[in-house]
């Protein structure tokens, strides 16, 4: 794609009522999408803000996919319109060198006004890093007052499948309907977020969910005054380059993405994969709701996802403690092909890093079979990487039983 002279317009927004529920419309010109929207309920209209900050982080990547500039015809933050003019455009250019540099224009910014909002938000997916999250930003006693979480978000912006298809809607539900308990268990209200954003983007949801879900709640900035955004990977791992997954950037992309009243952080890169889980193991609210699945829900305890919990889990002595969520007997029987992909991805993705750690300080040992079927993986996928062949994206598929196109960057 070649930057145009288009521009993508994005004027003022507007409320809409829509039943019980109520919508906050962006009017977009330069997309096939005539409108970016964001829904919540009556109860939480009152956090929505009437600035585009949301619609500028919603739409800087698909404007800067296709080469157009970006006019925001809503008051911006003055801070925010400054990372967006400088910073955060070049460091996504960095995460995607396929994005193409734009000017982003605004007819008013400046200071966001003082709004007294006071309420901290953070998503609830009842996965690995969320539970980590509530363990140190509501259980722990030592957290402050003013960094306790308030609220929990539940985001439909495009990471429970195809935009407006039947089976994302489906998914995203069942996922919802499962956080709700965990929320009332942990006291704190569930605020159910849809926005049509995924259809604005080309590209991955690994690649760009944290533009995504900063835009919800810079869309809720009326209310909201600290987002805590769980990190995927520690602060090791940090880094500003090419990139399947943006995770890698979080921690320096959200202070970017903060306005005058509204900060952004990571939270919990601090802790590796394994301190994570062996941080929530003894928390019953993870033994009876960890949904950790990319398949099925409930868990289907054999995905490279469900099997790598599973494997830290056993290694730190603690898997027993989790058979409301997960099938032993199903993960044991795929255990070889876990820890072949585990091997044979070390280099890329390090969580599996940490794994092949904890499996040497906890005095694993491999059987015969395991190891062949680790260097089959370690071959495959080395000599796919080099070059791309059906022969060894077979052989991977072989050893590994979780992927059949390990060619591409994705450690998966
Ligand atoms: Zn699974």
């Amino acid at each position: 794609m070649r930057r145009s002279d288009e521009k993508i317009v994005v004027q003022p927004p507007r409320q809409r009522e829509v039943g019980d529920r109520v919508q906050l419309v962006f009017p977009v010109a330069g997309f096939e999408q005539p409108e970016l929207c964001f829904e919540v309920d009556r109860a939480i209209a009152h956090f929505l803000s009437d600035r585009g900050d949301a619609a500028l982080a919603a739409l800087l990547i698909p404007a800067m996919k296709s080469g157009r500039d970006l006019v925001i015809r809503a008051p911006l933050s003055e801070r925010l319109y400054r990372s967006a003019q400088i910073d955060l455009p070049h460091v996504l250019g960095l995460v995607d060198p396929t994005l193409l540099p734009i000017r982003v224009a605004a007819e008013t910014t400046g200071p966001a006004p003082p709004n007294g909002a006071a309420a901290v938000l953070t998503g609830l997916s009842c996965g690995v890093d969320s539970f980590a999250t509530c363990q140190d930003y509501l259980l722990d006693p030592k957290v402050p007052p003013s960094l306790r979480i308030t609220h929990f978000l539940f985001n439909d912006v495009g990471s429970h499948g195809r935009e407006g298809s039947n089976q994302s809607r489906r998914l995203f539900n069942a996922r919802l309907e499962r956080s709700r308990p965990v929320a009332a268990l942990l006291h704190r209200p569930l605020i159910r977020v849809a926005s049509n954003m995924g259809a604005f983007y080309t590209g991955s949801f690994q690649s760009t969910h944290t533009l995504r879900n900063s835009a919800v709640v810079l869309a809720l900035q009326g209310g909201a005054r600290y987002y805590l955004y769980s990190a995927s990977f520690e602060w090791s791992a940090l880094q500003a380059k090419a990139s399947y997954d943006i995770a890698f950037t979080d921690p320096a992309i959200l202070p970017l993405l903060s306005t005058e009243t509204l900060e952004c952080l990571s939270a919990g890169a601090d802790l590796s994969r394994r301190d994570k889980i062996e941080r929530i193991a003894d928390l019953s609210l993870a033994q009876e709701w960890l949904d950790v699945c990319t398949r099925s829900l409930p868990n289907c305890s054999v995905c490279w996802k469900c099997a790598r919990v599973l494997l830290t889990l056993e290694l730190l002595g603690k898997a027993e403690a989790f058979t409301r969520v997960f099938d032993l007997a199903k993960y044991r029987a795929a255990r070889a092909g876990i820890l072949a992909y585990v091997v044979a991805t070390r280099n890329q993705n390090p969580n599996n890093a940490d794994i092949l750690d904890l499996m040497r300080s906890a005095g694993y040992r491999w059987t015969l079979a395991e190891r062949l079927r680790a260097g089959a993986a370690v071959l495959a996928f080395a000599a796919n990487r080099r070059l791309p062949s059906g022969a060894m994206q077979r052989l991977y598929h072989r050893a590994t039983a979780y992927c059949s196109a390990p060619a591409t960057q994705r450690p998966v």
